[in-house]
């Protein structure tokens, strides 16, 4: 498939280039020691991700460890309420840990093992990229560095006792609004500081290139089982699907299986209380070029340029940019970003949970709303939602903010 002078067929040849560029969306804007210490990552990135002794060892893990493949389920009551479209859901919930984030922390931390290095570095907001780097850290005998606000400490009590359980050592940033924004920075200044002994994780398809790539190509395991599953379930490929995008990295490894389709593509952002910015998180429907932590992208800004408050009910897609290739894909019109705001998102959490028995993260619930809206336009055929993760997490704010319904 061709679009815009973008040849499908060779798409993963080409993009990104040898600078880390999808169009001109990506790169590397970073201090010049930084610079070296992303170099030496992509150099031992572009060697090992081909030996067969780390796809085999990648590949045991996945079964092994992890669980996977992770199954497709048909949603079959609540198609037959909706009407004549079938949806599916890939159950991302069902890998370890309860989300699609321990697929690119185990091959961070597998490579961080063969590059020799003692220790993984990472931030976390909401705790989800913490628990799960610090999953894998346990899992390689790696040590753990988490950075995190004082006041994300304090909110998010469990995913810290969950860190700490696993043997990571999460570090209190106390400077500033002390949350996600300030643990950025001091992960970076920390990795700056250690980069000989350790390895920088970042927890989605974010920051300087290699990792915009390398979280894709680690997480491009959904979308390659999701193909398969679903053709050998129906006999054909879905007609659209559906993935929330928050920095982007479930929905990048889940599309990157059907770029070469003729399959509609939608990512999905939190639209959160409205169009108003501060009020969301829709980056790629609001935003404007920019460069923010590392990147060039599209993102929300402040009057000043810098990166903009941004909320969403969901606490893993409050940020307030996303992966250059999404930038990249939205332009070439590959892909098609729209938004579902928290009520209708709440409303499909509920659904979810009561006509499957499958309680969904808020994030996915996002992609979940947009695939029931698919079904109610669409008249025929069949809809393949990624549930990027699993809603136990989110038990206790559902119930306090929205009660039972
Ligand atoms: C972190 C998270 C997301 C958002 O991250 P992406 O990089 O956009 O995939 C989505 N769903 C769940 C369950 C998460 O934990």
């Amino acid at each position: 498939m061709k679009l815009n002078n973008v040849d499908f067929d060779t798409y993963f040849k080409n993009y990104p280039d040898e600078n880390g560029y999808f169009g001109k969306y990506g790169g590397a804007y970073i201090p010049d020691d930084l610079k070296k210490a992303m170099q030496e990552i992509t150099e031992a990135y572009f060697t090992i991700c081909k030996s067969r002794r780390f796809i085999s060892e990648l590949r045991r893990i996945r079964k092994e460890f992890q669980g996977r493949p992770t199954p497709i389920s048909y949603l079959e009551r609540l198609s037959g309420s909706l009407g004549n479209v079938q949806l599916y859901v890939k159950r991302e919930d069902l890998n370890h840990t309860g989300a699609h984030k321990l697929n690119h922390c185990m091959g961070e931390a597998l490579l961080a093992k063969y590059m020799g290095k003692k220790k993984v570095i990472a931030e976390t907001g909401a705790g989800q990229h913490g628990v799960a780097l610090a999953t894998a850290a346990a899992y390689f005998g790696l040590e753990c560095d988490i950075y995190m606000g004082s006041v994300d400490i304090k909110k998010q009590a469990p995913n810290v006792a969950r860190m700490k359980i696993l043997g990571a050592n999460v570090v209190e940033v106390t400077h500033g609004l002390a949350t996600l924004k300030e643990a950025v920075d001091a992960a970076f200044e920390a990795y700056a500081r250690e980069y000989k002994d350790s390895i920088y994780c970042i927890g989605s398809v974010l920051g300087p290139h290699p990792f915009p790539m390398m979280v894709r190509d680690f997480q491009s395991v959904v979308g390659i089982e999701a193909r398969e599953q679903f053709v050998e379930m129906t006999g054909e490929l879905p007609d659209a699907i559906v993935a929330c995008v928050g920095g982007g990295s479930n929905a990048a490894g889940f599309f990157s299986g059907f770029l070469n389709d003729p399959v509609d593509i939608y990512g999905i952002e939190p639209l959160g209380r409205g169009p108003k910015l501060g009020d969301h998180a829709a980056s790629l429907k609001y935003g404007t070029e920019g460069i923010m932590h590392g990147f060039n992208s599209i993102m929300l800004k402040d009057e000043n340029g810098d990166p903009a408050p941004v909320y969403s009910v969901a606490s893993g897609l409050d940020y307030p940019s996303s992966g250059p290739e999404h930038a990249f894909l939205r332009d070439l019109g590959r892909v098609k970003y729209d938004v579902v705001n928290d009520d209708d998102t709440i409303d499909a959490f509920f659904t979810l949970s009561r006509m499957e028995g499958i309680i969904p993260a808020i994030e996915s619930s996002h992609a979940v709303a947009y695939g029931i809206k698919l079904a109610k336009t669409m008249g025929k055929g069949s809809v393949l939602i990624n549930l990027s993760g699993r809603g136990d997490k989110d038990m206790d704010y559902i119930i306090e903010k929205y009660g039972i319904r």
